[in-house]
């Protein structure tokens, strides 16, 4: 089993955004993003220096909007605001959201042009549609890491654990664009193993540690790993077990697999907004 460097490809990656937000800025255009934070979170804001990072080091201005005990109004307020303001071309709002306000509620105010980590139902729904829009940064991930891998999709099995979304869905709807024959798992699957099994690319996004274990991987199959679950000693542990995985034939590693790459395409995501 092959360990897929997520590093790497965000490395790669970042090269090409760096070049592109080069170009912009000579021509006037400073790429810019908001990152709109309504609550006091830890891993939140450990997420959000990383993004911060990130973006100072391809180039790309970054505003950290930290909103001060917020209702739900003053957030859509505030993300109207930002969606109306040139100079802004990316716009994030973070999870987590004060008690009683749904994503789906904030969500609806990012402009679908900026929308950068399709937060927008629109967005989502114009990724079932087939039309151009931003699917979220770690779905569009799981397709990134397949792509650059040269993993041929089309005609494949696929099979998705977990339906949300942010992650599970339309990863689910990004494999199908790429004509993968896709089945969709949750957590009233009959048989999980029996349905992974068949499936040439795995992609686990439940948030379980190690649910996946060798019964649910077929040899020789392609398995991406979106979770990242705490572990005791400070740790991050992914959905898949790696001893189980050993007759897979790439696994991507957590941390360091699909993390990196979602971090680096909301920064490609933020340049094509720019550009449109
Ligand atoms: P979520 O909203 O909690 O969704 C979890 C999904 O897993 C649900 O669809 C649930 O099914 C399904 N599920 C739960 N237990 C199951 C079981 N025993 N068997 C089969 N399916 C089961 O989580 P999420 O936001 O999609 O995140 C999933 C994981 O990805 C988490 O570990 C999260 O931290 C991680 N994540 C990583 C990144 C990254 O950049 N690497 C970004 C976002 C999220 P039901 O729908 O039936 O409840």
């Amino acid at each position: 089993m092959r360990l897929i460097d997520g590093r790497a490809i965000a490395a790669t990656i970042a090269e090409e955004v760096t070049a592109a937000v080069a170009d912009l800025t000579a021509a006037g255009t400073t790429p810019t993003l908001a990152v709109v934070v309504p609550t006091d979170d830890e891993a939140t804001a450990w997420y959000v220096r990383s993004i911060e990072r990130t973006a100072t080091k391809v180039g790309i201005t970054c505003r950290v909007d930290k909103l001060d005990h917020p209702d739900g109004e003053t957030i859509t307020k505030h993300l109207d605001a930002l969606s109306a303001d040139p100079t802004v071309h990316g716009i994030i709002c973070q999870t987590p959201l004060p008690p009683g306000v749904t994503l789906d509620d904030v969500g609806a105010h990012i402009n679908p042009a900026k929308d950068i980590d399709g937060a927008n139902p629109v967005s989502l729904g114009r990724l079932a549609a087939g039309l151009p829009t931003y699917a979220p940064a770690t779905a569009a991930a799981v397709l990134e890491i397949l792509k650059r891998e040269q993993v041929p999709l089309a005609g494949t099995r696929a099979a998705v654990v977990g339906r949300s979304t942010v992650v599970g869905k339309p990863a689910a709807l990004l494999l199908l664009a790429e004509n993968a024959t896709v089945t969709v798992c949750h957590s009233r699957t009959k048989d999980l193993a029996a349905v992974c099994a068949e499936a040439d690319v795995l992609v686990a996004a439940v948030g379980r540690t190690h649910l996946i274990g060798a019964q649910h991987i077929k040899p020789g199959a392609i398995v991406i790993d979106v979770g990242t679950n705490p572990t005791s000693d400070g740790g991050l542990a992914g959905d898949v077990d790696p001893a189980g995985a050993e007759r897979a034939g790439a696994l991507t590693p957590v941390p360091g697999g699909v993390g990196p790459v979602t971090t680096m395409l909301l920064m490609g995501h933020t340049v094509r907004a720019a550009t449109s």
